[in-house]
């Protein structure tokens, strides 16, 4: 007989995964001392890159082995080791900082009247591409593929490090089916189920979690999770209706569009799908590293270009603090969402910002990218990032690297903006992030368990200000779309047409949906 339990919660509408349960850290409580931003991180990669250099030297030929040395004279000396001490970031994230005034250095070698010193200049990136990568070889602990993740909230970043593709699921005691890693587990197919109180379970006990009912059985018998699995029609909720182009042009004047997380995902989304109205930078991160490799995301933006051909691919820059942390950036937070986090983090933050903008103004010539600005409150936001835009395409204009300046848009997510939207002449387009604009309107957290319901009574006061901001960017003459979860809220589709809403962008499994709601509305059926 089974000794089964019942716990019930909120689910995130995926489905059923059984496994052992792993218990996860208390993301709230864990130390970040030891991620891999921090100095000793730093000075550790830069010797095991001076001893795979050693090792390489060991088997070269005379000349690679002459560049070879260079680098490791130069990862061995004091002044380039200790290049990014003095910067303001170097606190908060050393290999940002280092990686930044090597920029600096770099440019030097690079203005020399000396063709050799010029030369040099490669071989100092170069080096500092090998200290990265090792660094990127340093993921956040992670747990055994195909467990249940059990704790009280679980970091964006973890999820992310992890390998879903073996199954697995995630039950929290706290957590909300708005947070960031709930959008993700969404997007990945991977069921949770939030808001459970306390789980008492160890390491190891059998977890059966389901999704769409929102509860998670501990302890089941086996018969009981062969049933429940049977019942599981796989993809069901992602099949396209028959005859049905998704993402195809539903009137004129409609465009459908995805919101990705990583270009990997991109494999899942139908065909006919009209671009990628968001793609939420910060997700690509996995380390403090990966936040000063322009290369890697010059590369990752490249992929989703090479996916969308002529179709937009709207990147959004990096929306890291409130819930997403990463690199040490959110240190004395008291309100996160409230504090450093979207462009005012990018903005205090410049190094990361300039990052970032090298590798989107290089992206722009392989493909039709947008770039877009998060949690933009007033318009010197707009202005300062425009001036660190241009100033960087000038850089790499005197480095003859071919670049574009791209369009350049704003969420829509902070009240004051969305009230005040004909103050931004200075930005390309608009896009509405309901997410955040519910949970700033209602003055209830999008990850707080115990005012989930006020925030999920936010829909009448996002309609009535959509409404006044759609129209607001009518009269500007500018282009709106609305990427937040709202968009794939069947019930609320008519309404947000009537609000004048055009663009719709949504997790891929919801395109279908979506383009049955658009044919509904147009037939009126
Ligand atoms: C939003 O806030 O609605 C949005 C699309 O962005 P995110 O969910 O990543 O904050
Ligand atoms: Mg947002």
């Amino acid at each position: 007989m089974s000794g089964a339990r019942n716990l019930l919660g909120q689910g995130n509408g995926v489905g059923l995964a059984a496994g052992p349960a792993h218990v996860g850290p208390d993301p709230f409580t864990t130390a970040t001392a030891s991620h891999s931003g921090d100095p000793h991180s730093l000075a550790a990669a830069m010797e095991a890159a001076i001893g795979d250099l050693k090792a390489l030297i060991d088997v070269s030929e005379p000349r690679s082995r002459d560049v070879l040395e260079f680098q490791v004279e130069m990862l061995s000396d004091p002044a380039i080791r200790d290049i990014g001490i003095e910067r303001p970031d170097a606190e908060a994230d050393a290999v940002l900082a280092w990686v930044s005034a090597l920029e600096e250095y770099v440019a030097g070698f690079e203005s020399s009247e000396d063709e050799d010193i010029r030369a040099r200049a490669v071989d100092v990136i170069d080096m500092r591409n090998r200290v990265l990568a090792v660094l990127d070889g340093t993921k956040p602990a992670d747990f055994p593929a195909g467990s249940i993740f059990v704790g009280i909230d679980i970091a964006p970043s973890l999820f992310l490090a992890h390998d879903w593709s073996a199954g697995g699921g995630i039950a929290l005691s706290a957590g909300s089916t708005a947070s960031h890693v709930a959008m993700l587990a969404r997007a990945r197919s991977v069921p949770m189920v939030v808001g459970l109180g306390p789980i008492p379970v160890e390491d190891g006990v059998r977890l059966l979690v389901d999704g769409r009912q929102g509860n998670l059985v501990v302890d089941p018998a086996d018969g009981d999770v062969a049933a429940a699995m049977s019942l599981v029609t796989p993809a069901a909720e992602t099949s396209v209706p028959r005859g049905l182009s998704v993402g195809s042009k539903i009137g004129d004047d409609i465009t459908c569009l995805v919101n990705i997380g990583h270009p990997n995902e991109l494999a899942a989304v139908p065909a006919g799908c009209e671009g990628i109205g968001l793609l939420r930078s910060e997700f690509l991160m996995t380390s403090a590293a990966d936040l000063a490799d322009e290369e890697r995301q010059y590369r990752l933006y490249g992929e989703a270009l090479h996916w969308a051909a002529e179709r937009p691919v709207t990147v959004r820059l990096l929306d890291l603090g409130g819930d997403k942390t990463l690199g040490g950036f959110d240190a004395a937070e008291r309100n996160p969402f409230l504090g450093l986090r979207g462009i005012r983090l990018l903005l205090a933050h410049p190094d990361l910002l300039r990052v970032q903008a090298r590798a989107l103004l290089r992206a722009a010539v392989l493909g039709n990218l947008k770039v877009l600005l998060p949690m933009v409150t007033v318009e010197s936001e707009i202005a300062e990032t425009r001036r660190i835009f241009a100033q960087e395409a000038e850089i790499l204009a005197r480095r003859h690297v071919m670049a574009r300046m791209p369009e350049i848009g704003m969420m829509v997510e902070v009240p004051a903006a969305a009230l005040m939207l004909d103050r931004f002449d200075a930005v390309d387009f608009f896009s509405l992030g309901t997410n955040d604009l519910a949970q700033y309107l209602m003055a209830a957290a999008r990850d707080s368990a115990a005012v989930s319901s006020l925030y999920n009574q936010a829909r009448p006061a996002l309609l009535r200000l959509i409404r006044q901001t759609v129209l607001m960017a009518q009269e500007m003459g500018k282009p709106i779309g609305i990427c937040g979860d709202l968009a794939g809220d069947a019930e609320t589709l008519a309404e947000l047409l009537a609000c004048g809403l055009t663009q719709f962008s949504v997790a891929p499994h919801q395109l279908a949906a979506l383009k049955t709601g658009l044919e509904h509305a147009k037939t009126g059926r």
